[in-house]
């Protein structure tokens, strides 16, 4: 719509899985404007204080427009300083270091099933990616390169919530939706500071505790945060105890006979987990020696006398005496949830995701839930929220984790990749059956010289990295691997790769997220990438130009599609009927405007509708994947604001698994978790278990660390952002004013924090909006000039491989 010469479309916020709407205003193909959408269901208009300042991400200063290859004398050189090349030199160099790589794969994988199959190439990708930009490179990596080395940083962030939901209810993702915000009367905080993470859906939470007769809030966490000032019953708790608290709540319920008894008997089977309790660590770290590893397995069924016996020990006593929880305050939170006439939704974030025993602690939540039947319907929701704008849509639903393919289909079971190949049109036998390296050991491959190239691509990986000193950094610089970064700005993970792609960001390409509540939202291209920048979707077309399908598949499987034959991968798996199907056209959104895309960024055809267009065919795999996933054709995104999936004769869903509203649940059905064989839900046992590493003598301290309201993840756009920069522009470690004395440190003091892996220099804050308990300190991650992840430590689940940013141990001395 044009209004003086501005022309307003609406965007996605770019920041996290909140997942607001914006306006952007531009004029003659600039930025002029933005505002909070007012027609936006999510934000109402609203936007916090990232999202205000929005469309400054796209023009920092150090903003990069050419590709940059390390080099002395005029050639490639890994010690080399960064100089600018064409694209054409960057292609050429990197397909150089992938293509003897591809050969060492094929050499090695020569006899090879297709079940076993390994590689030497890799990428990393993150919920940060548009949906088909995810989805185009899982079809490049899996189906082209055929390796499953793909992972994104929704490892670090939302896998324990996806093992969780595939083991409770067999289908990832959660069944409410925002709507509970207002229909709830009870909400608990499970390690989430919703206040600053996911500010919009705090101040709907507010507007309802503050409105809504009896209402109540209950925050858990290991040190108290804003949110703290709504609540009615903050618990500050001992880190990793939060699985006797769960426990305990179970227990309660079952004591006082408060459970559903018709709800359980028809909806629900009691489960045993197995308790290997690895940490994911290097097999010659002593904590993992020290580590038992017993009883690996599937989960087996119990009776419901089994589970309560399994939960009989979380007395209110053991929780309390565990957690450091009072126990008046323990039984209020009990109490709330096995209160039959009140409505709650629970959730979480990181807290309980980036946990040695995140899977675990997910599903103690959903047993709460499922005890009391309080679930899928509106106000009764168990509710992982995301920390990405697209961990749902891209990360989780496209494919882009080493063990999955797009829906909920796996690499390792043998049906999946068969209907996979069917859509992408591949020979059988294509698919690699074996799951790749994910993020952790990706590093750790790398510094073995296992992986020797690496494509990182929308994250900044190397600053997200646990331990990154001892296992990433080492992997990256190692002469037998070849790095590529692509990425807006110069970044820690750029400036330590080999070569730098400049990359198109957020406005300046069109693009789908997909949120926590199930809505994807699409966006118009609607200015241009500076210099030489293009998309990640452009990227990843090119470098597949590049490849004959002679260089990445053995000729036997090559027998099997004579058609493919001397043709480029590109033209295999971007170009052929599949993708290429939608010529450029024309497309009026509701409000007027008119968007043709031969102005924008261009394939010659339409791309990105062919590729959506193509991952909605695996939605529709009833007898393979359990139905629940259907998207709306490509054109009804760019008219709506967003649609939460199964979308079904243009009707979105609201609650999943309920009768009335889930059109997967037929009359008379009630409840039906579908995603399940039998349609019954899992409650699965889930003992506590000790962190990975705990505070000692010398390092005395449990370090966690998060975020902060003013920067987003690494920082590498808030920072560039000259009001965020200056709200907050340096991580401090918040510690209890007692912790400082006791080392004789005033406020604003310089300190070192040490762990038994690395130290970083930062200075004390005892007064700030954090407030740590004795014993705890906590440090944002969002500083590249303090990386806190040399100090973390890179354990992880053992189910989900998530690492615990959470917990470690470290000490504190005056610098
Ligand atoms: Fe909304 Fe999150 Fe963006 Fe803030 S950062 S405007 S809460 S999507």
């Amino acid at each position: 719509q044009e209004d003086d010469g501005i022309r307003w479309d609406k965007a996605a916020c770019r920041y996290c899985g909140t997942g607001c709407s914006v306006l952007i205003g531009t004029k003659g193909g600039k930025v002029v404007a933005s505002q909070g959408d007012p027609d936006a269901p999510v934000n109402r208009g609203l936007n916090c204080i990232k999202g205000y300042f929005l469309p400054k991400i796209l023009y920092g200063k150090d903003r990069l427009t050419q590709p940059l290859l390390r080099k002395s004398n005029g050639k490639y050189d890994k010690n080399g300083d960064f100089e600018p090349v064409s694209w054409d030199e960057a292609f050429d160099v990197m397909a150089a270091h992938w293509k003897p790589a591809l050969k060492k794969s094929l050499e090695e994988n020569a006899g090879k099933p297709a079940d076993q199959l390994t590689s030497r190439v890799g990428m990393f990708g993150s919920g940060q990616w548009t949906v088909w930009e995810g989805y185009a490179a899982s079809k490049l990596m899996k189906a082209g390169f055929r390796s499953n080395h793909l992972d994104p940083n929704a490892r670090h962030c939302m896998a324990s919530a996806v093992g969780a939901f595939i083991r409770a209810f067999g289908i990832d993702e959660p069944m409410g939706c925002y709507d509970d915000l207002e229909h709830a009367d009870v909400f608990v905080l499970w390690g989430a500071n919703m206040a600053e993470m996911h500010p919009i859906l705090w101040s709907r939470l507010t507007d309802t505790r503050l409105t809504r007769p009896g209402c109540e809030v209950h925050v858990l966490s290991t040190y108290e945060h804003r949110c703290f000032e709504l609540a009615d019953n903050g618990m500050v708790f001992t880190p990793q105890t939060d699985l006797a608290i769960g426990n305990y709540i179970a227990n309660y319920i079952i004591q006082n006979k408060a459970y559903d008894q018709a709800f359980l008997d028809k909806h629900v089977n009691f489960t045993k987990t197995p308790t290997d309790i690895g940490y994911g660590l290097r097999p010659e770290h002593a904590l993992e020696k020290a580590a038992k590893n017993a009883g690996k397995g599937k989960l087996s069924k119990i009776s419901f006398e089994e589970y309560a016996k399994s939960v009989e020990p979380y007395t209110v006593e053991h929780a309390s005496e565990l957690s450091g929880v009072p126990k008046d305050q323990l039984l209020r939170l009990a109490k709330a949830y096995a209160d039959p006439s009140k409505k709650v939704t629970s959730f979480w974030t990181m807290g309980m995701n980036q946990h040695t025993r995140g899977v675990w602690m997910n599903g103690l939540v959903y047993n709460i839930h499922l005890l009391m039947g309080k679930i899928s319907e509106p106000g009764n929701s168990p509710f992982s929220l995301t920390g990405q704008p697209s961990a749902c849509g891209t990360a989780r639903e496209v494919g882009t984790f080493c063990h999955r393919l797009p829906a909920d289909l796996v690499v390792a079971k043998p049906e999946h990749r068969a209907f996979s190949e069917k859509v992408w049109q591949l020979p059988e036998g294509t698919l690699n059956g074996k799951v790749g390296y994910h993020a952790v050991l990706m590093h750790r491959m790398l510094k073995d010289s296992k992986l020797n190239t690496f494509w990182v691509m929308c994250n900044n990986n190397m600053q997200a990295a646990a331990n990154l000193n001892e296992e990433s950094l080492p992997g990256w610089r190692n002469p037998d691997t070849f790095v590529t970064v692509s990425d807006p700005y110069p970044t820690v993970s750029a400036t330590a790769a080999d070569l730098i792609l400049p990359t198109a960001m957020w406005i300046e390409k069109e693009g789908a997220y997909g949120n926590a509540e199930r809505r994807t939202q699409f966006w118009r291209q609607q200015t241009s990438a500076p210099g030489d920048s293009r998309s990640d979707l452009w990227q990843l077309m090119e470098f597949a130009k590049r490849f004959k399908m002679e260089e990445v598949w053995p000729a036997e499987l090559l027998d099997k599609a004579p058609d493919y034959k001397g043709k480029t991968l590109y033209e295999v798996l971007y170009e052929n009927g599949q993708v290429n199907r939608f010529s450029k056209q024309q497309v009026t959104d509701d409000r007027g405007n008119k968007y043709d895309n031969d102005e924008m960024e261009h394939f010659g055809y339409y791309p990105q509708k062919g590729l959506f267009e193509e991952y909605r065919l695996f939605n529709s795999a009833p007898d393979i994947i359990k139905k629940g996933h259907e998207m709306a054709p490509f054109e009804a995104y760019h008219k709506a604001r967003g649609l939460r999936w199964p979308v079904i004769d243009g009707k979105e869903t609201l609650w999943r698994f309920r009768e009335g509203y889930d059109p997967h649940v037929a009359k008379g059905d009630g409840v039906k978790f579908y995603g399940k064989p039998d349609g019954k839900a899992n409650i699965i046992t889930a003992p506590y278990e000790p962190a990975a590493e705990s505070p000692d003598k010398e390092y005395d301290l449990w370090l966690s660390t998060g975020r902060v309201l003013e920067h987003w993840h690494s920082g590498s756009m808030t920072r560039r952002v000259p009001e965020l920069h200056r709200a907050v522009p340096d991580a401090v470690i918040f510690m209890h004013p007692n912790d400082a004395r006791k080392r004789r440190l005033r406020d604003g003091a310089k300190v070192k924090v040490v762990s038994r892996r690395g130290e970083i220099i930062t200075r004390v804050e005892t007064r700030g909006r954090n407030r740590p308990p004795e014993g705890l300190v906590f440090v944002p991650w969002f500083d590249a000039s303090r990386l806190i992840n040399k100090v973390t430590l890179d354990a992880t689940d053992p189910l989900s491989k998530e690492t615990d940013y959470k917990k470690c141990a470290v000490k504190v001395v005056r610098a």
